[in-house]
């Protein structure tokens, strides 16, 4: 926790002072970049002190944009495990395979990394409310880490939310709105919150909260860690708002930076083919200014069935640049994904979680992939999230007596 880090506008270079929480620029409405002074940075870290603290996300706290570790509302996020897939891996004919598996973080899902953060920077400029618009998992982990810091959580999710992640949002205190129609509905009302109660908008998308991002970036530095101080060739990654894609490009720029790696992934973002706005912008060669909401968004995967890539304007270059690709997947395509991230893997995936996964196949029929590359895929969230999402794809248990004689009938 060392002052290493500037807020400024991306647009028209306002600068805000350290501890306060800012959303969009409050000038002209870009987006709030924190940069890091690497000089300074680079003092008190290096890879050998990284290696000595605790495997938890503030172990890079020179890279997150804190003033003081007081602040720190943690409930013990990051360091989540990086799983070298076999069968699933061998299935596709791919030898270096590794799921980075974020559905271990402690609300279940890859947002706890944008709540620590977030929340942390709440408490620092001591608000006392928050607003946020959500499928449901970022509802989830701003509520927990609010609840932790004392602070009010005021969550609107569109009225197709699943059940049991509103659930989870209500136990950690969190105030459910439901708001009739796609997510764009609830993305406006979040912003209209914000702007007539003043309480400050921590979706997890950088054109509303710019602290989301710096938390999903700490994934990138663990991976990296993970695999022994080596870039992979290839992040697999799902796309809803993008906001994840341009964190972990984040990440690993600012390891290169610091001189602890000296390249970047390829990264493929994938999308669900029911809701592919991304991948038509990367397709189309459009502009970030060009991109047009996703009209009727359909899909079992709720954490991407967001109508608008609203940080296209981070991730749409940040892929290019990385020189990677964008590819769709069915829902059956997600479920078959699920089942085999179960079966091969012990992996226990939401729908959402699994698009990545369901993408691989894809990049391997193209061979966009090579088989010896070394391939991150992400995984996002648990399947502890959706429990119903499978449960009319397996048959019914079977139903006997306590007699091995009719087990028997079964277990052969
Ligand atoms: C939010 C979410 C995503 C998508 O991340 P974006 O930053 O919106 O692109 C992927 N998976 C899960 C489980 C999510 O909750």
């Amino acid at each position: 926790m060392v002052d290493t880090f500037t807020q400024k506008c991306t647009r028209c270079g306002e600068g805000y002072p350290r501890r306060k929480m800012v959303g969009a620029c409050q000038k002209c409405g870009g987006i709030i970049k924190i940069s890091y002074d690497y000089s300074e940075v680079g003092k008190t870290l290096d890879k050998k002190k990284i290696r000595g603290r605790p495997f938890n996300l503030w172990r890079y706290s020179e890279l997150l944009p804190l003033s003081s570790a007081e602040n720190v509302i943690t409930l013990g996020e990051g360091g989540t495990p990086l799983i070298r897939s076999e069968r699933f891996a061998s299935k596709l004919g791919l030898r270096n395979l590794y799921f980075k598996d974020e559905a271990m973080l402690p609300t279940g899902s890859l947002k706890d990394r944008c709540a620590t953060v977030s929340i942390s920077k709440a408490k620092e400029a001591a608000v006392k409310s928050v607003v946020i618009s959500s499928s449901g998992n970022a509802a989830a982990s701003m509520s927990a880490y609010s609840a932790r810091a004392g602070i009010r959580c005021l969550v609107f999710v569109p009225s197709s939310a699943v059940p049991s992640k509103l659930l989870q949002v209500t136990t950690y205190g969190g105030k459910v709105i439901k708001v009739n129609g796609t997510t764009g509905n609830s993305v406006k009302l979040a912003a209209d919150a914000t702007r007539k109660f003043g309480w400050p908008n921590v979706s997890t998308a950088a054109v509303y909260n710019p602290y989301a991002l710096e938390g999903q970036k700490t994934s990138a530095y663990e991976m990296v860690e993970q695999l022994d101080w080596k870039t992979p060739d290839w992040l697999v990654i799902p796309v809803g708002s993008g906001n994840n894609l341009a964190g972990h490009w984040a990440g690993f720029s600012d390891f290169d930076e610091l001189g602890f790696t000296n390249r970047r992934p390829k990264i493929a973002a994938v999308q669900a083919a029911g809701c592919a706005p991304f991948t038509e912008a990367v397709e189309k060669g459009s502009k970030p200014s060009e991109v047009q909401a996703w009209e009727n968004p359909e899909t079992i995967a709720g954490g991407v069935r967001d109508e608008f890539p609203y940080d296209v304007e981070l991730a749409l270059p940040a892929l290019r640049e990385s020189k990677g690709v964008a590819v769709n997947v069915t829902d059956s395509e997600i479920i078959e994904t699920m089942k085999g991230l179960g079966a091969d893997e012990g992996i226990y995936s939401e729908p959402t979680g699994a698009v990545a996964a369901a993408g691989l196949k894809h990049l391997v029929a193209s061979r966009t992939i090579d088989k010896d590359e070394l391939i991150v895929v992400m995984v996002t969230g648990s399947g502890l999230k959706d429990p119903g999402s499978l449960s009319r794809h397996f048959p019914e248990p079977p139903v006997i007596d306590a007699d091995i004689n009719h087990a028997t009938k079964y277990l052969a």
